[in-house]
């Protein structure tokens, strides 16, 4: 009835003030944020699966607002809709190559431990990046080789020649690079050929149903394969279960991250866990 009709455009309208309402709350929230400097990051271990030595960590940016902790698929968006990510994205570099500048110090660090921060497509695309993150390694007087920088299929395919040349640039100052969430994008083989990334991250959703599911484990293993014949390192992300630990194994020589190693910790906590004896 129109009666109804007109009820639906109401509550429409209601709908979308209280949803323009709280994009603007989150927008006030998020530049208090960083005048307070309320983001930080937090480690997840990577192991190798030969030695069960803890190789390196992945950075993930937390939010810490008032008591609450928030996970970055609430604000992530958000920031890179609003480009507010290069300059949050920057900081979380500065405060990882702080973490690395101390435990270096410490003589912490095996060679060849890295830690890996994941890059936005914001980031990559602006044309001082390289500067940046040249100006941040000196700052803190931090080599390269103890970076990777995640980024993904889609990032990297925004502008193929541009990046390919930011990452040769980046390669030369030793940070290495992974393609992350592996199989949700849309790249073709010729695409990923041409970057020259060092690490193929299989997204979680494929290793979940590995010990499960006849045609993901088909696909895993061609995955693995292929990161294999362009001389990728591979890495399997949301590695749960002992399980999957032990089909991957069976499947090549690759590097785990995910929950059954361990969640992502706090640096202060990861360094009494994993740093120095790395064994787990
Ligand atoms: P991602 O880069 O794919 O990071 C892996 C996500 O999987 C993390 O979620 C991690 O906590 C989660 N994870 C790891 N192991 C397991 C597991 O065994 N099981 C399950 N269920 N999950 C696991 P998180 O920390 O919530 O981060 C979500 C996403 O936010 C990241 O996905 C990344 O895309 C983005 N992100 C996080 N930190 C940053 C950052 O500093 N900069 C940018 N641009 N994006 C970031
Ligand atoms: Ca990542
Ligand atoms: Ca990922
Ligand atoms: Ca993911």
């Amino acid at each position: 009835s129109k009666k109804a009709g007109r009820n639906c455009v109401t509550l429409f309208k209601d709908e979308m003030a209280t949803q323009a309402a709280e994009l603007l709350k989150l927008e006030r929230d998020i530049m208090k944020a960083m005048f307070r400097d309320e983001f930080y990051f937090v480690l997840q271990p990577i192991v190798d699966s030969i030695s069960q030595k803890v190789v390196g960590a992945e950075a993930l940016m937390r939010w810490r607002k008032g008591d609450e902790i928030i996970s970055p698929v609430e604000f992530i968006p958000f920031l890179e809709e609003s480009a507010l990510i290069v300059d949050v994205g920057e900081r979380i570099l500065n405060k990882v190559c702080a973490f690395i500048a101390d435990t270096k110090g410490r003589d912490l660090l095996s060679d060849g431990f890295r830690f890996a921060v994941n890059i936005s497509a914001k980031q990559l695309a602006r044309t001082d990046f390289i500067e940046t993150v040249s100006r941040v390694l000196t700052k803190h007087n931090v080599d390269g080789k103890y970076l990777d920088f995640e980024i993904t299929e889609s990032v990297a395919l925004n502008n193929m020649e541009d990046t390919i040349s930011k990452i040769l640039s980046l390669k030369k100052m030793g940070v290495g690079f992974s393609l992350d969430d592996f199989g949700t994008g849309f790249s073709s083989l010729s695409h990923l050929k041409d970057l020259p990334v060092d690490k193929l991250k299989i997204d979680r959703s494929f290793i979940n149903d590995i010990t499960l599911d006849k045609q993901d484990e088909n696909l895993v293993r061609s995955i693995i394969q292929l990161s294999k014949n362009l001389g990728l390192t591979t890495v399997a992300e949301g590695v749960e279960t002992e399980a999957q630990v032990e089909w991957l194994m069976l499947n090549g020589d690759i590097l785990f991250q995910g929950y059954y190693y361990s969640k992502p910790i706090d640096p202060l906590k990861f360094e009494r866990k994993y740093l120095n004896q790395e064994v787990v």
